[in-house]
């Protein structure tokens, strides 16, 4: 009954078109069906008011496209039938179809139309076709729409060429108009219109008023009979994300939509696509492996196996990619040279997918099919062939993949367009955006994607820098206490340098510094070559280090002796960090400069964690307040991740001034399964439908998420005044912001180069939130 509502809007002797609208255009591949309810009737009909032939044609070809389409006939079955001559052919092509299904062709339009409708759903909803509309980004739940309209006769079947009119913008904003066409070469229909002067103002009514009316920039189907354009179709093209924002500025500017909407218009994950270098593969490169996509972005680069490699490949100017087993920090400098990272274990939280996104080094993790002989410097790939260190690949860190030889990138594009659209989520983000940074560089370069301040400063991060690790070293393995408090000192002098620098940096905006978090081992050396350079270096008996190396020997360090009960058992570690902290914050003072640190412990599980940790951090504040004369304000606060810190919130709320949400651990720890070794379980969970998503990269609500909001409760029951956040590499998922927004968080804290996106998501939760009908 509703198609024969539909139809009743429709003349009666004319042909439909029934066209499948995703939303999306790549995601279909269900075809248009053209001349639908064509009959005997309806072709007599028709032959009274156009050529004859033209209407055996149609009718022939709609019979051929309809049996394929409803009863899965070779449409080369009607081959034969086809070349009947002397106007034959459709009854021939009727006699062939009942002879092909054993039933006459469907003479009645309602039929023809719930026919063609049921099977385009099936062709919609078949396996192959939702498996390449999620390759596309579509998800699982992705619907369609079947538009029936009435056909302009003659139909497109006419000798005359059918052009196609786009709009597009170039890098620097400026509007194109293309005539291109199908049919023979572009330049010479170009020509032949222009110089008809035919339709170029018909074609740019018809683009402005779809501009207006439907607040979109299609492409246009036409055809031109008699010096007259004749529309045939218009159709959404897919456009880059720069097209999208010229589209998006150009709709504000001419008045056709509020900012609210231009916002909308774009998914915020696409902004990758101009952060960062993309690869414009042609789909014929040689996939070498996949992995996971852990640092968005693209590189080309010679293969190096070791940092000190990456190094002197970087210092010859040569651009390299890392490729290593995993990381650590005696990884992370040659990280900040490498152009790329692959490693053959981890996930999106794994040391290389944390600290690559935090560089904006495009990063693929877990990269299984791969292996690698570091000896002689040479790279397995299952099933495929062997490479050497320095021949060239390309990372795909947007999409997890690694490609054989050089393949052509995108430059980022940013600022101009990019920063005008950006500037609009001010006034709707009702949640802050800070970004995990941990240096000058990467805070400059939150500030710069208009970061609130830093949510998450990984102090452990300054000890990777040039120089630093020796220090370490020197600490882990000095003989005496008074050695190591000489090492301390060493160390004091550089964190208060890069606290000044950061406090420097921020002019004042927020700072959540986290204390020392990562066990020791993550700073030991990791082989026999390590291990003597480092003897070596200290002065130590190889045997001394490797005897303290088996002191600190954990059979799961992560689970060991970190974060907080590294601060309690060896207390000087924190009270050398409480001091850089405060020194530098008087020098800020004495430079204009007023900061109010955060400072967070991490990895808490138990109240009287907490308790002991304030003491000696406040304990330290009051001797620099002496020392200065300056007040010296800060805030304590608590890092929730683990469950039992999300379950005793309320404890944790009495004393601390915040609480944010590390879902990294927090995920790691509510599965029991280890982020750094995730990839090769969550990609087959995924493949067997196990997990819906990677839940270290979209928050699980079910447990994750209910753990976040049992503490939400009981923190805010016991500490009305607490100020909660989440700093996971979560927080720039859409998705999860949106819940963080539900959950009326403070702020979020991502990478830097994630903070345009964050931005646009919170903005656009916010708008949706406040006319809900609209996002509908
Ligand atoms: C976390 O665990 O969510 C977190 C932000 O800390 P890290 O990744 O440094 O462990
Ligand atoms: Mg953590």
């Amino acid at each position: 009954s509703g198609i024969k509502a539909a139809l009743a809007l429709l003349d009666a002797d004319r042909p439909l078109v029934l066209r499948p609208s995703a939303l999306r255009p790549e995601w279909s591949s269900v075809p248009t069906v053209l001349a639908l309810g064509m009959s005997d009737v309806m072709a007599q009909s028709l032959m009274q008011r156009v050529d004859s032939d033209m209407v055996t044609g149609m009718y022939c070809d709609f019979i051929q496209s309809f049996a394929s389409l409803v009863n899965a006939i070779d449409p080369d079955d009607f081959t034969v039938a086809r070349d009947q001559r002397d106007g034959k052919s459709v009854p021939s092509m009727l006699a062939r179809y009942e002879e092909l299904t054993g039933l006459p062709f469907p003479q009645d339009r309602v039929r023809q139309v719930a026919l063609a409708i049921t099977s385009l759903s099936a062709l919609w909803h078949d396996d192959a076709a939702r498996l390449l509309r999620q390759a596309h980004g579509a998800p699982s739940d992705a619907g369609i729409a079947l538009i029936l309209q009435q056909m302009a006769v003659p139909a497109p079947r006419s000798q005359l060429p059918i052009y196609r009119s786009t709009w597009s913008w170039d890098d620097e904003g400026v509007l194109h108009h293309h005539i291109s066409s199908r049919h023979g070469s572009y330049r010479s229909h170009e020509n032949e219109l222009v110089d008809g002067a035919v339709c170029r103002e018909t074609l740019a009514n018809w683009h402005r008023t779809l501009l207006h009316e439907e607040a979109e920039s299609y492409d246009i189907d036409f055809l031109v009979r008699e010096g007259d354009a004749l529309l045939l179709d218009a159709r959404l093209p897919s456009r880059s994300i720069a097209e999208e924002i010229q589209l998006a500025l150009k709709l504000v500017k001419e008045g056709i939509c509020t900012e609210d909407d231009a916002l909308l218009r774009i998914e915020p994950e696409r902004l990758t696509g101009l952060l960062h270098a993309t690869a414009r593969s042609t789909g014929g490169e040689m996939i070498l492996a996949r992995g996971i996509g852990a640092s968005p972005g693209a590189a080309v680069g010679q293969i190096a196996f070791t940092p000190a490699i990456a190094h002197a490949m970087a210092v010859k100017g040569s651009k390299c990619i890392l490729f290593r087993i995993e990381t650590g920090p005696e990884d992370v400098r040659a990280m900040h040279v490498a152009n790329g990272v692959v490693t053959g274990r981890g996930g999106m939280t794994s040391h290389a997918a944390v600290v690559a996104r935090t560089l904006g080094v495009p990063c693929v993790a877990g990269a299984m099919n791969l292996s690698l002989d570091q000896e002689n410097r040479l790279l397995f790939i299952k099933d495929g062939p062997c490479l050497h260190e320095g021949d060239i690949v390309t990372v795909d860190g947007t999409n997890g993949t690694i490609l054989n030889g050089e393949v052509p990138l995108t430059k980022p594009v940013t600022g101009g367009s990019f920063d005008r659209f950006l500037g609009w989520t001010d006034a709707f983000c009702d949640i802050d955006v800070r970004a995990n940074a941990d240096s000058r560089d990467e805070a400059l370069h939150a500030m710069e994607y208009g970061a609130s301040g830093i949510g998450l400063c990984r102090t452990e991060h300054m000890f990777y820098a040039k120089g630093r690790l020796s220090v370490m070293h020197k600490m882990i393995f000095a003989p005496t206490d008074s050695h190591r408090s000489g090492v301390l000192n060493d160390l004091l002098e550089m964190q208060r340098s890069d606290f000044l620098d950061l406090f420097r940096c921020l002019k004042g905006a927020p700072i959540c510094i986290r204390l020392f978090d990562p066990p020791l081992h993550e700073f030991l050396p990791g082989d026999e070559d390590e291990l003597c350079e480092v003897a070596r270096s200290l002065d130590i008996a190889r045997e001394r280090i490797v005897n303290r190396i088996e002191e600190l020997r954990e059979f799961n360090p992560m689970l060991g002796l970190r974060g907080v009960r590294l601060g309690i058992i060896a207390p000087e570690i924190y009270s050398m960090q409480a001091r850089a902290i405060f020194e530098a914050q008087a020098l800020a003072a004495n430079d204009g400069i007023a900061v109010d640190p955060e400072i967070m412990i991490p990895l808490v599980s138990a109240h009287r964690e907490v308790g002991i940790v304030r003491s000696l951090v406040e304990a330290v504040a009051e001797e620099v307040r002496r020392q200065s004369g300056l007040p010296l304000h800060y805030k304590l606060g608590v890092m929730v991740e683990t469950p039992r810190a999300a379950l005793r919130a309320g404890d944790l709320a009495t004393e601390t001034a915040f609480l944010s949400f590390g879902t990294n651990d927090l995920t790691q720890l509510t599965y029991g399964i280890s982020r750094d070794d995730a990839s090769r379980i969550i990609d087959e969970y995924i493949r067997n439908d196990v997990f819906p998503l990677d839940p270290f990269a979209t928050l699980d609500r079910e447990g994750v998420g209910e753990l976040l909001t049992i503490a939400c409760r009981r923190s805010r029951a016991a500490n009305p005044a607490i100020v909660l956040s989440i700093c996971g590499e979560h927080s720039a998922d859409p998705a999860t912001i949106q819940y963080c927004r539900e959950q009326g968080f403070s702020h979020i804290s991502c990478s830097p180069f994630n903070v345009p996106i964050a931005r646009l998501a919170a903005a656009q939760c916010a708008i949706r939130h406040a006319s809900p009908s609209d996002s509908a």
